[in-house]
């Protein structure tokens, strides 16, 4: 048993649904490390070579990550019981702030958290319109390349996101509901259009103000970068001057096959 339990803020949601712009606001608050998706630590793709850490290092060379690995070595092959709270008290021994934020698109990784009796989690569940999420994604498969095969591919890739958005809603929804004060949701669009207002549960939630933070970003002032995000969108996570800015492409560039795939596939 560790002295103290160690505090993790889980920010959970749908991929391209917003969590790493979340992740990246509640680490603006001085008592919340930012980091990326912990699970599998130090595995997970983490320090493959063309990761870089939001520091401008390779994640694989970034000082601040090797010495959480070093001081990780000796309980990363325990039960997971024993070793998931030892990496966060270690995160937040070496940063300084008592909250650690990780991030997740896994309901059984947050179940897994909230089961670890040294672990005290607080759950953001972060939702946004599915119609964003589904068409950032596809939006990103064209661009790797991924939608090469024509109409049914796509309307298949479509109707697989959507579900798993439906799907993350609802797994997260019931964490919500077990871990009661201990969580909170919060919209996407309305973290990006008023982050003063979708802050504040979460400031109570955590015993902390977020009323500067939310002010100051609510007024398109650019992020303080996060010290050490290792996961998430790369784009955000690396660039300097990030303000922060509601992506609503998917209103007027969504095709109407894609948006109909999108419809039908929410509804079950
Ligand atoms: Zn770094």
């Amino acid at each position: 048993m560790l002295m103290q339990k160690a505090k993790v803020v889980l920010i959970a949601g749908s991929g391209h649904g917003g969590t790493t712009i979340a992740n990246m606001i509640l680490g603006q608050h001085p008592h919340i490390f930012a980091t990326g998706k912990l699970r599998d630590f130090p595995h997970g793709g983490l320090f493959i070579k063309e990761n870089v850490c939001s520091c401008g290092a390779a994640a694989d060379a970034c000082p601040f990550w090797q010495e959480v690995r070093l001081r990780y070595r000796p309980f990363q092959d325990k039960a997971d019981q024993e070793k998931l709270p030892r990496l966060f008290h270690i995160v937040s021994e070496l940063s300084g702030r008592p909250f650690t934020g990780d991030v997740s698109h896994n309901a059984g990784y947050a179940r897994q958290l909230l089961q670890t009796p040294d672990i005290d989690l607080y759950l953001v569940h972060i939702v946004r319109d599915g119609r964003g999420v589904v068409w950032s994604r596809i939006r990103k498969d064209v661009r790797i390349g991924r939608l090469n095969k024509g109409f049914w591919q796509r309307l298949k890739r479509v109707i697989k996101v959507s579900r798993r958005w439906k799907w993350h809603i609802r797994e997260f929804g019931k964490l919500e509901q077990q871990l009661g004060d201990q969580s909170v949701r919060v919209r996407y669009e309305t973290l990006c259009q008023d982050p003063l207002s979708a802050l504040r549960p979460v400031g109570r939630m955590l015993g902390l103000d977020f009323d500067a933070i939310g002010k100051q970003l609510g007024s398109g002032q650019p992020f303080m970068p996060a010290p050490h995000l290792i996961r998430g969108n790369a784009v955000l996570r690396t660039k300097k001057d990030v303000v922060l800015k509601y992506d609503e492409a998917f209103r007027k560039d969504m095709p109407l096959p894609d948006r109909i795939g999108f419809h039908i596939a929410s509804r079950f």
